[in-house]
């Protein structure tokens, strides 16, 4: 177990900068995750952390070592690539066994830690079998073993499940932070898939452009959103437009064009002033159908209608665009098409975002 700290790293590829003065600090033992759109940077930041790739600037550490300029293998890293990258002419067992081997352990030391690592990812007794005689799933397994046989403190992880079903992928979320804990790793983990990272992170980082753009805990994340992008990246997110008119106690008043509503910001280093645009985000389950006892009330109409047992998805179209609602008592239900529905929703629900 290791803490990671990057600090202030770019990385550039000639004209591109893929890295753009990233500094995060990741604790031991934590189950941390980089989450953003497709090219925003967060492979090439696993791979300098990894040592496969070599900053441009800026710093890297693991537990209070100087990493920079240290080889992979010196690092105490292991890596795990969303290919998951096995040779498939050979056994499960000579694949976990390939990064000590050329590491020059004895036989028997081999075949030792081969053995831990396969019970460590529950594939006992499977050492004869030919990758081609592996489910996805298993051979996802396979990857993980011969990443933890080397006996790494930290574990690196890109895009791990998104090669496998939609079934599996959630069988082994939980495996993944199972081996995390269980092994006494510090864990990196890559993903463009929000909700994977929601249900299994620590904490996570999102990453926009080669920077990070907000990092802290998932429901953090979630319910404090900084700017739109994390609000539109995490969850799903109604955003109204609005022109401040009043910042009293906390609370920003704004004309929008379903009038006046109230909303909190979440970023404690930013107050908007009288006639600044902002923006109003409000996640679906925020929206209570009917007034209720809330601070902002709007006039809608119910324009579909998805029943999914346990919760049920509302288009609502006001003056201001369509709201995606869920309410989450299904026995709630109000019919398509129904007339002046209102919707209300509390202003600590309302994130206040620069526009
Ligand atoms: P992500 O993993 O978030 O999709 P990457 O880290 O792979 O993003 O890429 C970030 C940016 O750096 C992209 O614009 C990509 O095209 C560029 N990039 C990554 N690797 C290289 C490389 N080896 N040579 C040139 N450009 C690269
Ligand atoms: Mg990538």
């Amino acid at each position: 177990m290791e803490s990671i700290r990057v600090s202030a790293v770019v990385k550039k590829f000639g004209a591109v900068t893929a890295l753009d003065g990233v500094s995060v600090e990741v604790d031991a033992g934590e189950l941390f995750f980089l989450l953003g759109a497709s090219g925003c940077g967060k492979t090439t930041l696993l791979r300098c952390i990894a040592g496969l790739e070599t900053p441009t600037s800026g710093q890297i550490r693991f537990g209070e070592k100087e990493v920079s300029s240290l080889p992979p293998h010196k690092r105490e890293a292991a890596m795990v690539f969303q290919s998951y990258a096995l040779w498939p002419h050979l056994n499960v067992e000579r694949n976990v066994a390939f990064g000590l081997e050329e590491r020059k352990v004895s036989k028997e030391e081999i075949r030792r830690r081969v053995g831990e690592a396969l019970e460590l990812v529950h594939l006992s007794g499977m050492g004869d079998r030919g990758i081609d005689q592996l489910s996805g799933g298993q051979q996802q397994r396979v990857a993980l073993a011969r990443a933890l046989v080397v006996r790494p403190k930290c574990l690196l992880l890109d895009e791990p499940l998104s090669n496998l079903d939609a079934k599996l992928r959630i069988e082994m979320r939980r495996e993944i932070r199972r081996i995390v804990k269980e092994g006494g790793l510090t864990g990196i983990y890559v993903t463009h898939d929000q909700e994977e990272a929601l249900a299994m992170a620590d904490r996570m980082a999102i990453m926009n452009g080669g920077r990070i753009e907000q990092l802290g805990r998932p429901e953090e994340i979630y319910r404090q959103p900084r700017s739109a992008y994390v609000a539109g990246f995490i969850g799903e997110t109604n955003l109204i437009k609005g022109r401040v008119i009043g910042v009293k106690d906390g609370d920003v008043m704004a004309e929008t064009p379903v009038g006046v509503m109230v909303g909190q910001t979440a970023d404690e280093s930013w107050t908007p002033s009288d006639g600044e645009t902002v923006l109003l985000s409000i996640r679906p389950e925020a929206w209570n159908i009917g007034d209720g006892d809330r601070d902002n009330g709007v006039e809608g109409k119910v324009t579909e209608r998805s029943y999914l047992g346990q919760c049920i998805q509302y288009v609502v179209s006001t003056a201001a665009g369509m709201q995606h609602v869920v309410e989450l008592n299904p026995l709630k239900l109000h019919e398509r098409g129904e007339t002046s529905i209102r919707l209300s929703v509390r202003r600590t629900d309302v994130v206040v975002l620069k526009d």
